[in-house]
């Protein structure tokens, strides 16, 4: 057992077995696991050609030879983070607003703010309305292992009838159909209509429906004829009503959920992304930050209140709940990142910190529907890995601590000396 083994040493032996698969031994740590169950203790994982081959107590999963140990002693493995609504090229109302940005100078800013995501721990996204097919390019970089960058999902440009909350407007249900092929011949994997209105909308109630039911309902089709699944933007009832009649998979924010819809949404699966720390008090040091007008603050704070009471209620009724904090993964919020505190909202408005990671990992897996692949650490699942100082399925403010953060067997950071 090369429990205590240096890394220097451990690249020793490697460099004396240059014909072997190079394996990476994760050794000392605890295991958090997701079902419940109690964690491995003092354990060994084994990761291999980006996956994990082994999981196990180290008494009984030996380290092969020239395996390159990284010591884990006191630290606690989890899944690497997903977060499922971000904007990498985000750009809001303020002073800070970039006007007239080059797509080359917005692709290099995503390139940056992908980075950042990952360094941040979170291993995985989905965007949910990006400008011009921008990102299918910079997906594209990192996907090549060129750049680092968490797996990206994307939804393309944000669809919506002309005046709606979103960039790319479409009238009709064939402009609709069109605009939905659009972005699937790009490559997303998701199409997000834009239902209602929204915060950084400067004209128009959030709660307003804009969509003809036969645009809203062509648009679902399409995609969903494409295999390709639908979410909505959306703080209207109505718009959401609608749009679970029309079979839409999911919905953005939901600032205003009724108690039916919410039964509904249950009763069909439909998954909910609540991006709750938008609309509550750790985003006004952002908004600050970035300059944001008194019109902007004010439409902020009109729906923090009853945003809360949705989140709440939803997590009561027991609706698929997947983490998504529509601000940069990272972005600095009540001491921590923007993802860490969407999870302990979520802990705080009645999820254990169990559901509340599970929400940050396995369960937006489930959404995309790449479960047996990501979102818990298991054999055979790619090797997506945080590290941290305590048990984030005991408390989820365990999250604060990463320090350690793999995607696809690669360290891209380790904070220990
Ligand atoms: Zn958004």
């Amino acid at each position: 057992m090369k429990r205590f083994a240096s890394a220097a040493l451990a690249a020793a032996l490697v460099a004396a077995h240059p014909a072997a698969a190079q394996v990476t031994a994760l050794v000392g740590g605890n295991v958090v696991d997701l079902d419940g169950k109690a964690p491995v203790r003092d354990a060994v994982v084994l990761v291999e050609g980006g996956k994990i081959t082994a999981i196990g107590p180290a008494a009984s999963t030996p380290v092969p030879a020239g395996a390159t140990v990284v010591p884990m002693q006191g630290k606690w493995l989890a899944p690497g983070l997903m977060n499922m609504h971000v904007h990498l090229a985000l750009n809001l109302p303020g002073s800070a607003r970039i006007y007239n940005e080059k797509p080359e100078a917005k692709a290099l800013r995503m390139l940056e703010n992908a980075k950042k995501s990952l360094h941040a721990g979170v291993t995985t996204i989905r965007s949910t309305g990006e400008d011009g097919g921008i990102e299918f390019s910079v997906k594209s970089a990192i996907d090549s292992g060129r750049f680092q960058g968490p797996r990206w999902h994307t939804a393309g440009e944000s669809i919506v009838p002309t005046g709606g909350h979103g960039k790319l407007e479409a009238d009709g249900p064939y402009a609709m159909a069109k605009a939905v092929r659009e972005q699937i011949k790009r490559g997303a994997t998701w199409i997000k209509l834009g239902i209602s209105g929204g915060i950084s909308d400067e004209r128009g109630a959030i709660a307003a429906s804009p969509f003809t039911d036969e645009e809203m309902k062509t648009a679902i089709e399409v995609a969903h004829r494409n295999g390709v699944k639908v979410t909505g933007h959306t703080g209207s009832p109505q718009a959401s009503e609608y749009a679970l009649e029309q079979g839409i998979d999911a919905f953005e924010h939901g600032y205003f959920f009724t108690p039916e819809l919410l039964k509904k949404m249950k009763a069909k699966g439909t998954w909910y992304i609540p991006t709750i720390v938008v609309s509550q008090k750790g985003a006004l040091e952002f908004y600050r930050k970035i300059g944001s007008p008194d019109w902007y603050l004010a439409r902020q704070a009109s729906v923090g209140k009853v945003h809360w009471e949705t989140l709440k209620a939803a997590i009561a009724a027991g609706v698929n709940i997947a983490l998504g904090s529509d601000q940069y993964p990272y972005e600095p919020n009540e001491g921590t990142n923007a993802t860490v505190r969407e999870a302990e909202l979520y802990q705080k408005a009645g999820m254990t910190s169990l559901q509340a990671l599970r929400a940050a990992t396995i369960e937006p897996a489930r959404m995309l529907g790449v479960d047996k692949e990501v979102g818990a650490l298991k054999p055979g699942y790619l090797a997506d890995i945080v590290a941290v100082d305590a048990d984030p399925a005991a408390d989820i403010r365990a999250l604060r601590t990463i320090s350690f953060v793999m995607k696809g067997g690669e360290i891209v950071r380790n904070d220990a000396p």
